[in-house]
């Protein structure tokens, strides 16, 4: 049985006219069990001009009532997570207690957003001249785009949209087309929290959709996450239409392995770094840079852990790793094992092979898999594969490693693993790229700081959530005041100076 996933409008369920649609699957049978509507500009245009009208009301609610709402939308989110859960594991793939993961990481943001009243503080500077005070305040953009993928369907709509209506935005969402669900069940969360109908509206589609957000002037900002290639035209396409944007894009996180490491810690981290949601996560380790004269030994390690993962669908008990997204995808991952094979790569473990729990035959299954001697000419290091494949460099030493990060086009995250600090100090000083882990494997920034890559990973310049995601839904107001005191200085055309 397929259902229809469609718009919201505000607290409503679009019933207007529908046009185009896609199908969407369960990764792990392989079946459709839902049809989405794509939208088309108009009604792209219909629900910007809604959440337009309640942005202005929603903007000058006080901050006590927007605390409330926040309040009363994170008690209701960590009430329904297991149900998200489960619509998460349908549509993406991932195991359960993986969606409950991203769904706990995407309430931590919640939790800071809750503290409103604190992170909309302006300044204030008393007297800066004789009788005259100064102060900013922070003041909301109005409506703001935001375009999530496919890999967090809730976390990364949680990096932005709780924030943004902290901030007294109303928010217009275009979530992944593939797996579209997660995302109106939040929306339904923030009607049940309080929050006024037109503030939170939801737009399923695809390019069309995301050129008509970008195109639309009423849309001030666009908050994107997605691949390198499609960041970068959003990015230049929104700027262009004069919105401020920020375009999260894609990665290659390198794991560098030092002699002195603690070969089994390192290698637990590799393989929960590069096999936790089949490898789609843009904090996935997909490249171990093992220092030579560990390298055999640290292959071995992860290999032997590698035997005991088990792959299948995501609700089955004891099952570590669940499908890739799409069969296109799938397909596409596989064509870069050929590849890795073809190049000259040693395949230490084939993916292609084995069983899987639960599914059915036709789910978009493909085992952990691990290369070791690869080298940076070939497709399997210089793309992002973006599944569940693991690749080995063997380097010289600490310096071939750290130029290996450098010269990668991503900057997304990176980790070191070493017991020497002064190694790792130098490395979380010198290298470039934009999330650092010493001896943690995914180094995803907390709320209350920001997240965010460099180089290709990120176009524009505003990370996501913490005070730089405040910043991002705000524009600040300088005021001058002066409050008589009568005496004043008469005509004085000079430009004003202070006394
Ligand atoms: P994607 O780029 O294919 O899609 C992202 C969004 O863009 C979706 O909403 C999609 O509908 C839309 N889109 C796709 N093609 C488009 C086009 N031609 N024109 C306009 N819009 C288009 O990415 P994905 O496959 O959904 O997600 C995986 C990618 O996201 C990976 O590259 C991953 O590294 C990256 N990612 C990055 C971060 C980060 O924080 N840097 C986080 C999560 C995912």
């Amino acid at each position: 049985m397929t259902t229809r996933i469609t718009h919201r409008l505000g607290h409503a369920s679009w019933t207007g006219p529908a046009g185009r649609t896609s199908e969407v699957f369960n990764p792990a049978t392989g079946e459709v069990t839902g049809i989405l509507d794509l939208a088309d500009s108009e009604t792209v245009d219909a629900i910007v001009r809604r959440a337009d009208e309640a942005a202005r009301e929603w903007g000058n609610a006080s901050i006590a009532k927007r605390t409330k709402v926040l309040f009363a939308f994170r008690e209701l989110l960590e009430a329904r997570k297991g149900e998200i859960a489960r619509t998460i594991v349908a549509e993406h793939g991932k195991t359960y207690p993986d969606a409950i993961g991203e769904i706990n990481r995407g309430l931590e943001v919640v939790e800071f957003a809750c503290g409103v009243g604190q992170i909309l503080k302006g300044g204030f500077s008393d007297n800066v001249s004789t009788d005259v005070d100064a102060y900013s305040i922070l003041q909301p953009l109005g409506v703001v785009g935001v375009i999530s993928p496919f890999n967090f369907p809730a976390m990364v709509p949680l990096w932005f949209v709780p924030v943004a209506i902290a901030c007294g935005n109303a928010v217009v969402i275009k979530p992944s087309e593939k797996d579209p669900s997660a995302v109106n069940e939040i929306a339904a969360l923030w009607e049940e929290a309080g929050l006024p109908d037109g503030v939170m509206n939801v737009v399923h589609g695809d390019k069309e959709a995301v050129d008509a957000l970008l195109d639309h002037p009423r849309v001030r900002s666009i908050s994107f996450v997605g691949s390198t290639p499609i960041a970068r035209y959003v990015y230049e396409r929104g700027v262009a239409a004069g919105k401020r944007v920020q375009a999260l894009g894609g990665a290659k996180n390198h794991m560098l392995v030092l002699p002195d490491a603690d070969l089994d810690l390192a290698a637990d981290a590799a393989v929960n770094a590069g096999f936790g949601a089949a490898g789609e996560r843009c904090m996935a380790i997909s490249v171990v840079l093992a220092v030579e004269s560990i390298a055999d030994e640290l292959v071995t390690r992860i290999a032997a852990r590698m035997a005991r993962l088990r792959t299948g669908e995501g609700n089955e008990d004891g099952v570590d790793m669940g499908p890739l997204v799409t069969r296109q995808h799938l397909d596409k991952v596989r064509g870069y094992v050929e590849a890795g094979v073809a190049a000259g790569a040693t395949l230490v473990v084939d993916g292609r092979e084995g069983e899987w729990q639960g599914g059915s035959k036709d789910g978009f299954f493909l085992l952990p898999t691990l290369f070791d001697r690869v080298r940076p000419e070939m497709s399997i290091y210089t793309d992002e594969i973006f599944g569940p494949v693991l690749s080995v460099v063997r380097v010289a030493g600490y310096e071939e490693g750290v130029r290996l990060i450098d010269d990668n086009p991503f900057g997304n995250g990176t980790a070191i693993f070493t017991n020497d600090g002064g190694a790792a100090r130098r490395f979380q000083r010198e290298v470039q790229v934009g999330m650092v882990g010493i001896n943690v494997p995914i180094p995803t920034p907390m709320a209350y700081y920001s997240f965010g890559g460099w180089k290709h990973s990120l176009f524009g310049d505003t990370h996501a959530h913490g005070m730089e995601g405040v910043h991002f839904f705000t524009r600040t107001k300088a005021v001058t005041a002066r409050w008589l005191d009568p005496s004043h200085g008469g005509l004085n055309l000079g430009f004003p100076q202070n006394d």
